[in-house]
C-alpha cells in the first residue's frame, strides 16, 4: 500500500464514521430545499483581484500565482500569494490575491480597513465601474504598482442560482431585506442579488458586517423578502 493510498483509505473510513461524503469535487450548483429560506453566510476578508499586466509587475514576467484553497463559488480560488498596500498615511500587510485573474484590478476593502488606510471608496456591486474610486500603491515581491482607482467597498450581496431566485420570486439585481439570527440579530436591508447558473447560494458580507452581528463563516441567515417590498428600479 503506497502512502497516498493509505491516506485515501484513513479519509474513507474517517468520513464513513461521520456520515460525510468521501472527498472529492464539490457538488454542482443546485438547491436541495425548495422551501428554505435558508442562506448561507460568507464572510469576505479583505482582498485584491490582479489583471495579468498587474499581477507581473508585482510578481515578475511569466509568473504563476499559486492556488491556496478553493473558495465556495465555483471557479474561485484563494491565492498563497498576498500583497501589501501602501498609502500615505499607513501600510497594509498580507492583503490575499483571489484567482482568477481579471480584466482590471480592484481592491475589496472593509470600510474600518478604508478608514485604517485613509481612503474613502465608493460602496458597489464587485464587477462594475470602478470610475471616480480612489487608488493605493500595492506592492509585491517583484515590484510596485500605483493603482489610480479601483478601490471599493464591496456591496453586500447574495450569490444564488435561478431556481433560488425563482423561490423567492426576486430577479438578478433586486435589493432584498436579510434576517440574521442570534444575539445581535440584525436585518440587512438592500443586500443585493445576484443570480446567475454558475452560483452557490451564498451572502457575502465583509468582515465589517459580519463583526457587527457576531457571525462568521458557516453561519446562515434568513431571505426576508424584497427591500421596501417593492423591486428596485
Ligand atoms: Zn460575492
Amino acid at each position: 500500500v503506497t502512502e497516498r493510498e493509505l491516506v485515501q483509505l484513513i479519509a474513507r473510513e474517517v468520513a464513513a464514521a461521520l456520515q460525510l461524503s468521501p472527498p472529492g469535487p464539490r457538488t454542482p450548483p443546485t438547491s436541495r430545499n425548495q422551501e428554505s429560506n435558508t442562506i448561507p453566510i460568507g464572510v469576505s476578508v479583505r482582498h485584491v483581484h490582479l489583471c495579468q499586466e498587474d499581477m507581473e509587475k508585482l510578481f515578475g514576467d511569466g509568473y504563476e500565482l499559486h492556488i491556496r484553497n478553493e473558495l465556495y463559488q465555483p471557479g474561485t480560488y484563494a491565492a498563497q500569494e498576498t500583497l501589501t498596500l501602501v498609502t500615505p498615511k499607513r501600510v497594509l500587510q498580507n492583503v490575499r490575491i483571489l484567482l482568477p485573474l481579471r480584466k482590471e484590478t480592484q481592491v475589496e476593502l472593509a470600510y474600518s480597513d478604508a478608514v485604517y488606510l485613509g481612503l474613502n471608496p465608493p460602496i458597489v456591486l464587485s464587477g462594475h465601474s470602478l470610475k471616480g474610486s480612489p487608488g493605493v500603491v500595492m506592492v509585491g515581491p517583484k515590484g510596485a504598482v500605483d493603482l489610480q482607482e479601483g478601490v471599493i467597498i464591496a456591496a453586500r450581496h447574495i450569490h444564488a442560482h435561478p431556481t433560488d431566485a425563482a423561490r423567492w420570486k426576486v430577479q438578478n439585481g433586486d435589493a432584498v431585506d436579510v434576517a440574521i439570527d442570534g444575539p445581535r440579530s440584525m436585518i440587512l436591508k438592500r443586500v443585493i442579488m445576484r443570480v446567475s447558473e454558475n452560483s452557490r447560494l451564498e451572502m457575502h458580507l465583509d468582515t465589517d458586517e459580519a463583526n457587527a452581528a457576531c457571525v462568521s463563516c458557516g453561519v446562515t441567515a434568513r431571505f426576508v423578502g424584497l427591500t421596501d417590498g417593492t423591486r428596485s428600479v
